[in-house]
C-alpha cells in the first residue's frame, strides 16, 4: 500500500489584550509571583459571573477576518467540562457548534512549486486558558503539585485547519506564516517558546490509491516550529512502520518528547461527547454586527504577503529574501528601519540574513533584543563603503559589535582594524616586498601578470590585511614600471 500524509493543525494563539477574557486581571503574568492575578471570576468562586472583554472579541474576528474566514453573525459560548486542578470551575468556557468564524484559508508557498497551496481553515473560535500546574521533578514521580491561576483566563484564540497538508514541511511553513500574520495583526507576539502559540496536530496516513482515511493520532507539546516538523515526522514514521508489520494504529494522544526525539503515548483520545458541552448560561450569544466586521476589514493593518510584495518592489530584493525578512514582523521592521538610512539594500538585506540571522540563533536571542540595532549595522557598513575597513575586517568587527554592544567606529578606532590610507606608509611596505621577491619581478617582467598575485600577498600578510588589495595591484604595477 502506498500511504499518504493527512495532517491538521489545531493553534492557539493568546491574545495580547490588556485583560483577561471575562474579568478585570491584568495579563501581563509572566514572572509574577503565583496566584497574584486572580479575582474571584478568573478562581471560579461561586456567585461570580463572567463578562466578556470586547476587546477579545476585536481581536479574534481582525484574526479570522484576515483568514479569510466568513464571521457568524450570532456565535455562542459552551461549557467543555472536564476535571483537572489547573482549571477551578471544572469547565473551560469555549464555543463548540457556532464558532466565531469558519470556512476560511490561508495561501502558502512550497518551495519545490511555483503555484500557492491553499489550507483550509475550519473555524476560529474563542476560549479562556486555564491555569499552570508545577510538578516537584517528573509528573509521574512527583508527590505533589503546585498550580498558579495567574494564566487562567487568559484570552486565546483556537485556529482549527483542514487536513490538508501532505508533509510536515508543508505544517511549518504554514505556521511560520500564521506567527507572521498574528504578529502583523497587533493580536499575538507568537512566541512559540513562552506558550503564547501553541500548536497540536492530528495525524494520520490514508490509503494513496483507495483514499481509504487512517486512524487519527493526536500530537501535543511542540513547542518550536522545528519541533512540529520531526514530531510529525516522527509519526509519518512510526505509523508506516506499523502498518509495514500489519499492527493497528491505536486512536491516541501522544506528547512530543524532545530531549529523546520521539513521540509517547499520553492517553486515548477523547471524543467530543465526553466533554458534556452545554451552552453557557452565564452569557450571552455574541452578536457581531456588519458593520463591525466591515469596519475591522477596512482598519486591517498591511499583512506580510504585501509587505514582501512591497520589499520586492521598494527595495529590489528578491523573492527568496523578501520571504524571510517578512517571517517575521520583527525581521521586518528591523530591515525597514536600516533600509530607510541605507541605500544599498541588497547588502543589507545579505548582512540581515546572514551574519545577524546567524549570531542571533546562536544566541538563542530576538533580533528585538539585538546587540546591534539597526543604525549601528548601517554604520558598519558605510565604514566598508568609504574602504576603512575591508569586507573581511567587518565580520570581526561585527562580532565585536554583537557581542559587546559597542559602535563599529569606536571598535575600529580603538583596536586600529582600519585600513591604511596614508599612501606613504603604504608605499614603505610595496617597495620592502618589491626589493624581497626580485624573482617575481622577473616574472612579471616576462609577462607572468600572475607573479604580482604573490606580491600583493606579501603586502596584506605585512599589514595584517589592513591594505586593499586593488590599490596594492595598481601601485606595485606603477612601481615596477617606474
Ligand atoms: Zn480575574
Amino acid at each position: 500500500m502506498k500511504e499518504e500524509v493527512v495532517v491538521g493543525l489545531e493553534v492557539h494563539i493568546q491574545l495580547m489584550t490588556k485583560a483577561k477574557m471575562f474579568c478585570h486581571c491584568s495579563t501581563d503574568y509572566i514572572g509574577k509571583d503565583p496566584n497574584t492575578n486572580t479575582c474571584p471570576v478568573c478562581l471560579g468562586l461561586p456567585g461570580s459571573l463572567p463578562v466578556l472583554n470586547k476587546k477579545v472579541l476585536e481581536f479574534a474576528i481582525r484574526t479570522a477576518v484576515a483568514l479569510n474566514c466568513k464571521i457568524n453573525q450570532i456565535s455562542r459560548f459552551h461549557r467543555k467540562n472536564y476535571f483537572y486542578p489547573d482549571l477551578p470551575k471544572a469547565y473551560q468556557i469555549s464555543q463548540y457548534d457556532t464558532p466565531l468564524g469558519i470556512n476560511g484559508y490561508m495561501e502558502i508557498s512550497l518551495p519545490e512549486s511555483k503555484e500557492k497551496c491553499r489550507i483550509g481553515i475550519t473555524r476560529v473560535h474563542i476560549e479562556e486558558d486555564a491555569g499552570k500546574l508545577v510538578h516537584e521533578g517528573n509528573i509521574a514521580s512527583s508527590s505533589y503539585s503546585l498550580v498558579d491561576y495567574n494564566r487562567c483566563g487568559i484570552p486565546l484564540a483556537e485556529i482549527v485547519t483542514e487536513p490538508d497538508f501532505r508533509s510536515p514541511e508543508e505544517a511549518r511553513i504554514f505556521l511560520i506564516k500564521l506567527r507572521s500574520i498574528v504578529q502583523h495583526l497587533g493580536v499575538c507576539d507568537g512566541n512559540m517558546e513562552d506558550g503564547s502559540m501553541r500548536c497540536d496536530a492530528n495525524i494520520s496516513l490514508r490509503d494513496a490509491k483507495t483514499g481509504a482515511l487512517g486512524t487519527k493520532v493526536e500530537v501535543k507539546n511542540m513547542n518550536s516550529f522545528k519541533a512540529v516538523k520531526k514530531a510529525l515526522q516522527f509519526e509519518v514514521n512510526r505509523q508506516k512502520k506499523l502498518l509495514a508489520e500489519g499492527e493497528k494504529i491505536v486512536q491516541e494522544t501522544r506528547h512530543w518528547d524532545e530531549s529523546k526525539n520521539v513521540t509517547v503515548s499520553m492517553r486515548s483520545k477523547e471524543e467530543a461527547h465526553d466533554y458534556r458541552y452545554f451552552p453557557e448560561p452565564d452569557l450571552l450569544p455574541i452578536k457581531v454586527d456588519v458593520k463591525m466586521i466591515d469596519n475591522i476589514r477596512k482598519c486591517l493593518p498591511e499583512l506580510p504577503e504585501a509587505r514582501r510584495e512591497r520589499f520586492i518592489e521598494n527595495y529590489q530584493i528578491t523573492k527568496y529574501d523578501a520571504e524571510i525578512l517578512t517571517s517575521s514582523k520583527a525581521i521586518g521592521d528591523y530591515y525597514e528601519s536600516a533600509a530607510s538610512i541605507y541605500k544599498n539594500s541588497k547588502t543589507l538585506s545579505n548582512w540581515i540574513m546572514g551574519e545577524l540571522m546567524r549570531f542571533l540563533n546562536e544566541g538563542k536571542i530576538e533580533i528585538e533584543k539585538s546587540p546591534i540595532s539597526p543604525a549601528n549595522l548601517v554604520e558598519m557598513l558605510k565604514l566598508i563603503d568609504e574602504g576603512v575597513i575591508s569586507g573581511k575586517m567587518a565580520k570581526e568587527v561585527f562580532e565585536k559589535m554583537f557581542k559587546t554592544g559597542r559602535d563599529a567606529s569606536q571598535i575600529v578606532k580603538e583596536s586600529e582594524i582600519a585600513q591604511i590610507t596614508d599612501e606613504d606608509e603604504l608605499f614603505e611596505v610595496i617597495d620592502k616586498v618589491i626589493k624581497e621577491n626580485s624573482r617575481s619581478i622577473e616574472d612579471f617582467n616576462k609577462g607572468k601578470e600572475k607573479a604580482l598575485n604573490h606580491l600583493v600577498g606579501q603586502v596584506m600578510r605585512y599589514t595584517k590585511g589592513r591594505a586593499k588589495p586593488d590599490f596594492v595591484f595598481e601601485a606595485i604595477k606603477q612601481r615596477i614600471k617606474e
